[in-house]
């Protein structure tokens, strides 16, 4: 293995870094989980540098097209593609745009003392200058094993040095014909300028809440400011990229409640509107502050995803939603929208407004417009029917009814 995959194998983000990196519902491809299963590596801190050296054989990545750097165009690739790759390649499912993303740390040591994050442990400073991470990574770009780059870093000397580090590598990925999707981190303290710069090359650019107050950053990380190097800079981040901005929580790690996260987030989407918030459960690992931390539960995190999509997509706001809270949060396993429609009046399908009809738990917005539609040419009649505008009879159909207008007004105007 070269130097340049070696640190490839370190730095990489993907099914290591939880923190600095976003998750955004990555996955690793399935060669990498068995890889990763078979090898005796850690699973989740990353190994020491030596150890790659007498790493085990890896698969050949299910991959065949390439592209060239001058035009973008894409074409069958004759050569075979590095077998040291594949396993630090992560696939994602959600964004239909920019598939195999590499999520990659520049740096992989920091300075900083976040109680939750492997990357403070790690002592061995390896990192890629910006021209040496360009050009590890046009090669794999060029070779077809990747389309896409989330790029974040550790914090191991001043923030100013990493946040040019990164918007350089940005910029000489451009400048060298890389038109593929870009995800730049922005460090906590960053500079206006470096916001600005990285707003300009990169499509997305996001910046790390990692919990919900200043009291409760300064449990866990007490080196950040909460309101000067994580808000002031978001807010910064907003003005540059508008719509084209994310964030991040670390649900659990400073013992948040889920009444604080909704307040939290209802603040973002008043003031700043990123265009999604990724909720990681927090995991203890060794070696750190929080080794003996309880973990959260899974399912906790898939709640707030499923809380967010309400607030963002369904209309539906936050005071509405603390009605799905009981003292400890939300119910365990029970959809926040199941549990707000239980304590309503059933709907009629064929006469209730869009508002109404994305309230209903298996209504999302897509199949609402559908059936906003295809109600006006004939009314549903049953659950069964249902199925024409996409939507699963049995979830829906205990919280709607099916008369049509004339039998509305019938019961009306007997
Ligand atoms: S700033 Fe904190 S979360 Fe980010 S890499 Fe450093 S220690 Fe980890």
């Amino acid at each position: 293995m070269s130097v340049a995959e070696q640190k490839l194998a370190y730095l990489t983000a993907a099914g290591r870094f939880d923190i600095c990196s976003p998750g955004e519902c990555l996955q690793l491809l399935p060669v990498a989980v068995e890889t990763r299963k078979a090898s005796s590596a850690p699973e989740i801190l990353p190994v020491p540098l030596e150890n790659f050296r007498n790493s085990q054989e890896i698969p050949d990545p299910p991959v065949s097209t390439s592209r060239t750097a001058a035009t973008g165009t894409r074409e069958v690739s004759q050569a075979p593609a590095p077998r040291t790759v594949a396993p630090y390649i992560s696939y994602n499912r959600r964004t239909g745009g920019c598939g195999r993303m590499l999520k990659m740390l520049l740096n992989g040591t920091c300075a900083y003392d976040c109680a939750y994050c492997p990357v403070r442990t790690q002592r061995e400073p390896v990192s890629y200058s910006p021209r040496e991470f360009a050009d590890t990574f046009l090669r794999l770009w060029q070779d077809g094993l990747v389309e896409g780059l989330f790029l974040s870093s550790g914090i191991p000397r001043d923030v100013d040095y990493v946040m040019h580090d990164l918007v350089e590598t940005g910029e000489t990925l451009r400048r060298r014909g890389y038109g593929g999707y870009l995800h730049l981190k922005i460090l906590p303290g960053a500079t206006r300028a470096d916001i600005h710069d990285a707003a300009r090359v990169a499509d997305r650019i996001s910046i790390n809440l990692e919990t919900t107050s200043p009291d409760r950053l300064g449990g866990i990380a007490g080196v950040k400011d909460y309101r000067q190097d994580i808000l002031k800079r978001q807010s910064w981040v907003a003005e540059e990229k508008p719509g084209g901005h994310t964030t991040q929580l670390v649900v659990g790690a400073a013992d948040e409640t889920d009444a604080e996260i909704l307040s939290c987030l209802a603040d973002q989407y008043r003031r700043v509107r990123p265009s999604r918030v990724y909720f990681s459960a927090f995991r203890s690992l060794p070696r750190t502050p929080l080794a003996t931390h309880p973990d959260t539960p899974a399912w906790r995190a898939q709640r707030w995803y499923q809380a967010d999509f309400l607030l963002r997509d369904y209309g539906i706001t936050a005071d509405e939603l603390r009605a799905a809270l009981d003292e400890r949060g939300f119910f365990a396993n029970r959809d926040p929208k199941v549990v707000l429609a239980a304590g309503r009046m059933p709907v009629n399908v064929n006469l209730a407004p869009r508002r109404d009809l994305l309230r209903v738990p298996g209504i999302g917005p897509k199949a609402a417009d559908r059936i906003l539609g295809l109600r006006r040419v004939r009314p549903f009649a049953s659950p069964a029917d249902l199925a024409r505008a996409g939507v699963r009879g049995k979830a829906a159909a205990r919280h709607l009814t099916f008369g049509d207008r004339d039998t509305i007004q019938t019961k009306l105007f007997p």
